[in-house]
């Protein structure tokens, strides 16, 4: 079989399985043929990389692989496991007595809000990490190799450190795997919008993953609210809340492109990020806008875990 038409049924079993109900999609990734039983072992036994569409533009292989990434986010056991962590309880007991502070938004926004203040005690930014062995300032030194554990929980770039006052060598992988993050529970704002995308799936709201690639590149969640029917930014880093002019008015970025990843679409959301959308666009040359579509309409074909 070819591969072209592996990754046709591949995204054919994965249109099945969005169109069930999350608390089905688990336990029910059907069988019907016995093509595709052979199509999801083999897809099983392709790499990550065989996945990704392949494209000359590097901007759209960041995209495709990070479409890819997103569907972390929909492991039952690593929702389970930040559930261990978020006080969801706590959560909806602080959001219901606060309710009427917000007349805009229904419970489960307002179970957001304290979801985004409560994470910014659970987390913490890490510029230069503080010294392991007796916790001096550091300063970077370069990159170090990837070791098995570091791969294992998604870090391929290893930042290395040294003390100033006991001069020993420290490493900072920057972990991908959220499960990892948990634990760790420090970063920048990658792993901040990571591990907070996923508290946030974990208290059962729609979210998605959103990277601005406008140079330094930063990333954040957006939550869909019911009661507005619209996707809402949420910045963890910043604790901020419906806050879309933040990067472009407040913090004087010249956005170029911001893009939401979730489990059912890849989608341009510049739009929402700027009040000048005509100059916005003369500063996009990272792609066609054709680029653009063919990575949403190639995402599709990533599902294969
Ligand atoms: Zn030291």
């Amino acid at each position: 079989m070819q591969k072209n038409q592996i990754l046709a049924i591949a995204e054919s079993l994965q249109r099945q399985w969005l169109a069930l109900p999350r608390n089905k999609r688990a336990e029910n990734l059907s069988v019907s043929s016995e093509d595709e039983k052979l199509v999801r072992q083999l897809a099983a036994q392709l790499t990550d990389a065989s996945l990704i569409p392949v494209s000359n533009n590097a901007f759209e292989r960041q995209l495709a692989k990070e479409s890819k990434r997103v569907l972390v986010y929909e492991d039952r056991d690593l929702l389970d496991l930040a559930l261990e962590y978020v006080p969801i309880a706590q959560l909806y007991d602080d959001a219901e007595i606060d309710l009427e502070q917000y007349p805009d938004w229904g419970l489960e926004d307002v179970v957001i809000i304290k979801l985004l203040a409560w994470f910014k005690n659970f987390f913490s930014w890490v510029d230069q990490p503080a010294c392991q062995f007796c916790s001096s300032p550091t300063i970077a030194i370069g990159r170090g190799k990837p070791n098995v554990d570091d791969i294992r929980h998604g870090a391929s770039v290893i930042e290395v450190y040294q003390c100033q006052q006991c001069h020993q060598t420290n490493r900072f992988p920057r972990y991908n795997n959220p499960s990892k993050l948990l634990e760790t529970r420090k970063g920048r704002c990658g792993e901040w919008a990571n591990c907070f995308t996923l508290c946030c799936r974990a208290v059962g709201a729609e979210a998605r993953y959103i990277l601005d690639t406008t140079d330094p590149d930063h990333v954040w969640t957006e939550v869909y609210s019911q009661a507005q029917q619209r996707w809402v930014h949420c910045d963890p880093c910043e604790n901020a809340f419906d806050r879309p002019l933040l990067y472009s008015a407040g913090w004087g970025k010249s956005l170029s492109y911001c893009i939401a990843f979730s489990a059912e679409e890849v989608m341009d959301v510049t739009k929402r990020y700027t009040t000048n959308w005509p100059v916005v666009l003369t500063r996009r040359h990272a792609t066609s806008e054709s680029g653009l579509s063919k990575v949403r309409r190639l995402s599709h074909a990533s599902y294969g875990r």
